[in-house]
């Protein structure tokens, strides 16, 4: 679980259209789905950084977002690339999946169900 920063508040006011006291509010008040609030910002902050396409290339901006919030580069392309229309999220480790992962994998990410695999 990432500790959201007021910057990240910031922005999720901006996202969710809320005023700013409130989204702290939520915040405090662990009303925020984390996983989800990350990948609302992953996205946000990618369309920011397409204005500087010409500048980086994707997988540097990719990196930067990945550091910005110490997760890995495929969580990042998840969020970036993946279109969901429902939220569904690993039951294990609360990544966000696609509808294919969530009835492929029964409810788990791709990772959790490569770790789930025993071998004997
Ligand atoms: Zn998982």
């Amino acid at each position: 679980m990432i500790k959201l920063t007021e910057r990240h508040l910031e922005k999720l006011a901006i996202i969710t259209e809320l005023p700013l006291e409130k989204v702290t509010e939520f915040d405090t008040m662990g009303l925020f789905d984390s996983a989800r609030a990350v990948e609302l910002l992953i996205k946000y902050d990618w369309k920011l950084l397409k204005r500087q396409q010409k500048k980086y290339t994707a997988h540097q901006r990719i990196m930067a977002i990945a550091n910005e919030y110490n997760i890995t580069e495929h969580r990042v392309k998840q969020a970036i690339y993946t279109k969901r229309v429902m939220g569904y999220f690993c039951k294990k480790c609360g990544m966000p999946i696609t509808k294919v992962e969530h009835s492929r994998n029964r409810g788990l990410c791709e990772k959790c169900t490569i770790e789930s695999i025993k071998i004997q």
